[in-house]
């Protein structure tokens, strides 16, 4: 069976853009190494950050990103459980509360500074021991399992194909991809769409490419449902993850990202938390810097922090009984996102790196899948 495209990778890009494509008519192979999902995806809290816009083109993707979410589940006939939502970013009892706003100035819409009797007026079980206030955006939240199941059920629905199957290579014919090597079959196609993740690095340097897609190693609980409730989006007001993230990018770091080893090279603890619509949680995250995908992780130690950290701030989540979970997360240097053809070969795109992709995604699904489809529209890849 022949295809016109192939994606790799069945997270949220890859199943946002299977879809897209599938819409316009495309005959698409989406194929993931595992349907179980341990992904960046549903491990992820499922917040959207539709207030993150700095620029024309960031604020347009926003403001039709949460347009496109509130729609989902018409769309999509299944429930993605989309809710609005108050983030609070928690500041430190020790931080000034003025300055830690001026950090989040660029964005299009500014957040609220709420003392810390309005913050736990708005959230009760934040420690007002713990903060000095917090910043309160608007947001949006849905159920990140759920959202792929919806997409790749719409998917199949107007014919799409999902295969379990781990990708191993990338088929070439000179200087373009013609097909997907997997560990069972091989599958051709004139389009291949690596929408992978963290495995996009590797993916890309088996055929000789090397784009600045990089990746964290995210550690996280997920609790059982609980009658503790949690009203609102929980995360840290730092942006101690985005510094690091700068740091491990920087030119003189590459040789680290070429030559990947287990080594820690940086790590960030961000208290943060979130309640589903069934009452589980998801308490998160340490970020960590290894340049090996499969780099072991301490998981009691990991899960020790990530608890103590909690506990600080939501003293009443801190010990509930859950399951910890390791994940690879991507993300671009300097940009937001890395979508575009690769130049140097034929018939390959990249579709990853996000920074916020449950507002970006939705929207650059729909205008990648029609850029392919009819060449309209610009999508240049940064490539260093
Ligand atoms: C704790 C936590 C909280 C987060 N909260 C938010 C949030 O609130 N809002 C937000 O916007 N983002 C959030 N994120 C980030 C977000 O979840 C991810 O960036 C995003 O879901 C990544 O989607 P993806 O499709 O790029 O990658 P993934 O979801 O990781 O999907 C990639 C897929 O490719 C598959 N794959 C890889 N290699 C191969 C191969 N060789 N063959 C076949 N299949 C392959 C993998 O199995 C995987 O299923 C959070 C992340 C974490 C860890």
């Amino acid at each position: 069976m022949n295809y016109d495209v192939i994606v790799v990778g069945a997270g949220l890009t890859g199943s946002a853009l299977a879809y897209e494509l599938a819409k316009k008519g495309q005959k698409v192979l989406l194929v993931e190494k595992n349907l179980n999902f341990s992904n960046g995806t549903v491990y992820s809290y499922g917040g959207i950050a539709y207030w993150c816009g700095t620029d024309d083109r960031t604020i347009s993707l926003c403001q039709e990103g949460i347009k496109i979410q509130r729609g989902l589940s018409d769309e999509l006939d299944y429930d993605t459980q989309y809710r609005d939502l108050d983030l609070l970013f928690t500041i430190p009892h020790d931080k000034n509360p003025e300055q830690v706003r001026t950090n989040y100035q660029n964005f299009w819409i500014q957040p609220e500074l709420l003392s810390v009797e309005d913050s736990c007026g708005l959230e009760p079980l934040l420690n007002r021991e713990a903060i000095s206030g917090c910043l309160r955006f608007p947001h949006g939240h849905v159920n990140p399992h759920k959202l792929i199941i919806g997409y790749q059920i719409a998917f199949k629905r107007l014919g799409g194909e999902i295969r379990e199957e781990l990708v191993v290579d990338l088929e070439k014919k000179g200087s373009r991809t013609v097909g997907i090597k997997t560990s069972k079959n091989s599958y051709f196609a004139p389009e291949i769409i690596l929408c992978a993740g963290a495995f996009c690095r590797s993916l890309l340097r088996d055929v000789g490419v090397s784009l600045p897609i990089y990746f964290t190693h995210a550690q996280l609980i997920k609790t059982k449902p609980t009658d503790i409730k949690l009203r609102c989006l929980i995360m840290p007001s730092t942006t101690a993850r985005f510094l690091m993230e700068e740091d491990v990018t920087a030119l003189a770091k590459d040789t680290l990202w070429e030559n990947p080893n287990d080594e820690l090279q940086g790590e960030v603890l961000e208290p943060g938390a979130i309640q589903f619509l069934d009452g589980s949680l998801c308490l998160g995250q340490i970020s960590q810097i290894r340049t090996n995908t499969s780099a072991p992780v301490d998981a009691r130690a990991s899960e020790d922090k990530i608890r103590g950290a909690i506990a600080h701030y939501l003293p009443a989540l801190g010990t509930l009984e859950g399951q910890w979970h390791n994940c690879q997360v991507a993300f671009s240097k300097n940009v937001p996102f890395q979508v575009g053809r690769v130049e140097q070969i034929e018939g390959l795109s990249v579709f990853s790196g996000f920074t916020s992709p449950f507002v970006f995604v939705p929207t650059l699904a729909q205008k990648f899948a029609h850029f392919l489809a009819t060449d309209e529209g610009d999508f240049p890849l940064k490539t260093s």
